[in-house]
């Protein structure tokens, strides 16, 4: 499942696609997808796992799911695309997604602030949110999108594997210091993990996420579907402090 930093990158590399417009659309989406047709981009935008594609009247929201994947400016050979966008310039493939329609105006609908990528990003919002939750696992609570909006399994592995906690600790638990960690690093690893994926070297970082042993203590790293997301957890039960 791509993960906030992933979304950026794709808004990246579809940047040349802004102004531009829609000439031909296809796919086997069950929405109204003709209402696309020679609409102009206003503006691609993520907010967290949302791929956001921006016209003058109303917004299209894709959501890659567990799935889901896109090719520009070619297809897959053996996959119909649930939406394909034609430009006089271009094409974009979106493959095993979520599309719908959003009618409001973006900014009534997202809470920018929660996005862990954007640059309205706010800690001390989502630390107010996490000490209203004192009963939740960390590994619920990075996986929160009201909370860390884009965060998804990877970072949430890795950003406790960082900050030495284990991943049934409950949030109101944690030390003081120990939850403004946990906030400043789910910001500081997205980053990490954009700049490596652009690089493509994101798996040759992991430290905790699919490893057998943890790389500080050398003892074998536990691993489970923790929490009520119930997704694979990697710990270390030697470095990494219960807090409960
Ligand atoms: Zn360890």
């Amino acid at each position: 499942m791509p993960e906030g930093p992933s979304i950026v990158i794709l808004k990246e590399q579809v940047a040349a696609f802004a102004g531009q417009t829609i000439r031909r659309v296809s796919g086997n989406t069950t929405i109204e997808k003709e209402r696309l047709a020679n609409q102009r981009i206003e503006a691609f935008r993520s907010w967290g796992k949302h791929f956001l594609v921006e016209l003058p009247d109303f917004s299209l929201r894709v959501h890659f799911m567990l799935f889901g994947s896109y090719r520009i400016n070619e297809g897959k050979d053996w996959a119909v695309p649930r939406l394909s966008l034609v430009f006089d310039v271009g094409e974009i493939n979106f493959y095993a997604c979520s599309v719908r329609f959003i009618e409001e105006p973006l900014d009534l609908v997202y809470d920018w602030w929660a996005d862990v990528m954007s640059e309205h990003w706010d800690p001390d919002l989502a630390l107010r949110r996490l000490r209203s939750a004192p009963g939740m696992l960390v590994c619920d609570a990075l996986l929160d999108q009201d909370i860390f909006a884009g965060v998804g399994n990877i970072i949430k592995n890795e950003v406790l594997f960082r900050i030495r906690v284990h991943p049934l600790s409950t949030v109101g638990a944690l030390p003081a210091a120990r939850l403004r960690e946990l906030v400043r690093e789910a910001r500081q690893y997205s980053f990490d993990f954009y700049e490596w994926k652009k690089q493509f070297v994101l798996r040759k970082h992991w430290l905790a996420h699919t490893k057998t042993t943890c790389p500080r203590c050398l003892v074998p790293f536990h691993r489970g579907h923790l929490g009520r997301t119930n997704r694979r957890s990697f710990w270390c039960e030697n470095c990494q402090v219960l807090y409960a």
